[in-house]
Order: C-alpha cells, then sequence, then structure tokens
C-alpha cells in the first residue's frame, strides 16, 4: 500500500515527518508520496509561498528517508487541485495499489467540504489520521456527512505536536527560533531565500 499525503507544506515541519513517519509504520506503506499541493482549494485566503521553493523544502525534509517521495503530481497540471482528482490519476496510472491518504485531524474534520469526499474515501483503502492539538473532530458525524469514511480511518498513535506552518512563518516573521521546528536544512534553506519575512 502506498500512502499519498498532500500539503501545502509551506514550510515542511516536524509535524509532517512524524506524520508521515507513523502512517508508514503502522500501515505498513511501501512509500509516503508528498504530494504538493499547487493551488489549495480550501485555502484562498491565504497567500503561499511560490510552488518551487515549496518544492525545494519538501526535497530537503525528505531527503535520506528512503520510504517517502516527493510527488509533482498537482503541479504539474493546471488548478484548483482536488484530492480526490489526485487519487484518481494515481490509480490510473497504478491500478494494481491500494492507497492510503495521510492527513491531520484538522483535515479530517473539513474533509466533507472537500470536492467529492465520498470519491475520494472509496478510492483509498484507508485513511490515516494524526490528530492535532486543539482540534477534535466527531466520528459519527463525519460518517453521516461522508458514509463509509469510518470503516477506513486509522487513528495514528503518536503524542501530539503542536507545530503548524502558520506558526512557524510568524516566528521567522517575528525573529524567534524556529530552526528545529522544521526537517535540517529547511531552516537554512528559508534564511537563504528570505522566505516568510
Ligand atoms: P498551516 O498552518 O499553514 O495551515 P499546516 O501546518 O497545517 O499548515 P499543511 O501543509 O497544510 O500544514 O498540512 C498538510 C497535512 O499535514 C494536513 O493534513 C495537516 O492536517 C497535517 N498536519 C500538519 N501539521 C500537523 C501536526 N502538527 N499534527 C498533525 N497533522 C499535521
Amino acid at each position: 500500500m502506498i500512502g499519498v499525503f498532500g500539503g501545502t507544506f509551506d514550510p515542511p515541519h516536524v509535524g509532517h515527518l512524524v506524520l508521515a513517519d507513523e502512517a508508514a509504520w503502522a500501515l505498513s506503506l511501501s512509500k509516503v508520496l508528498w504530494v504538493v499541493t499547487g493551488e489549495p482549494p480550501h485555502k484562498p485566503e491565504q497567500p503561499i509561498t511560490s510552488v518551487e521553493h515549496r518544492i525545494q523544502m519538501v526535497a530537503l525534509s525528505i531527503r535520506g528517508d528512503s520510504r517517502f517521495e516527493l510527488s509533482r503530481t498537482e503541479v504539474d497540471r493546471p488548478g484548483p487541485h482536488f484530492a480526490a482528482e489526485t487519487l484518481e490519476l494515481l490509480t490510473a496510472t497504478l491500478p494494481d495499489v491500494a492507497w492510503a491518504y495521510v492527513m491531520g485531524e484538522d483535515s479530517l474534520i473539513d474533509l466533507p467540504n472537500w470536492h467529492r469526499p465520498a470519491r475520494l474515501v472509496d478510492l483509498c483503502h484507508s485513511i490515516a489520521v494524526l490528530r492535532r492539538p486543539m482540534v477534535e473532530s466527531n466520528l459519527t458525524q463525519l460518517e453521516r456527512q461522508v458514509p463509509g469514511l469510518a470503516a477506513k480511518l486509522r487513528l495514528l498513535d503518536v503524542p501530539l505536536v503542536d507545530v503548524s506552518a502558520r506558526d512557524i512563518r510568524r516566528r521567522v516573521q517575528e525573529g524567534l527560533p524556529f530552526r528545529y521546528l522544521v526537517p535540517g536544512g529547511v531552516a537554512e534553506y528559508i534564511r537563504e531565500h528570505q522566505l516568510y519575512l
């Protein structure tokens, strides 16, 4: 089974690594594809860093872990990008593979608002979810909104990681330390390219 981990990754941080690592372990994934989003349809209000910077930062984050692979499947096609369509494309390319979508609990709560959530759930063998501080999903309600979801959920059992890209961007802007909140090489990249200032 291959994991699909979609995100803006603006910037990637240690929460993303913990999530991908735990999902890979818990679901015995042979690979986790880090799908960098071009134009996130559900974050229209927020200006995001250019896709090539985000791609470079993800590449730095996952180097050295052979289970992790960068995927350009969204950035190389015109947006807006929907996870269900990405899964359809991946399934068409590799029809014999079982897929697991990997996400944080805030994304799970938002899933009913995504484009064709039922199709996404249908195409996934499993949906691996890491809990996130300050959010609490209601599985009964989610199942009512997207029937079939509950049976595919795999809640990951690791300590909460209270790190978000938004907070890192704020810390960079305010001159606060952030070096160990991001994977090796990413802090240097942010400084070198003067991102988030
Ligand atoms: P932002 O703060 O800009 O909203 P983010 O930190 O949530 O960004 P994304 O790139 O949007 O980062 O996240 C990609 C996926 O990783 C989402 O499914 C999100 O829920 C999950 N995720 C990110 N950070 C964490 C975390 N600390 N714990 C659990 N899941 C996380």
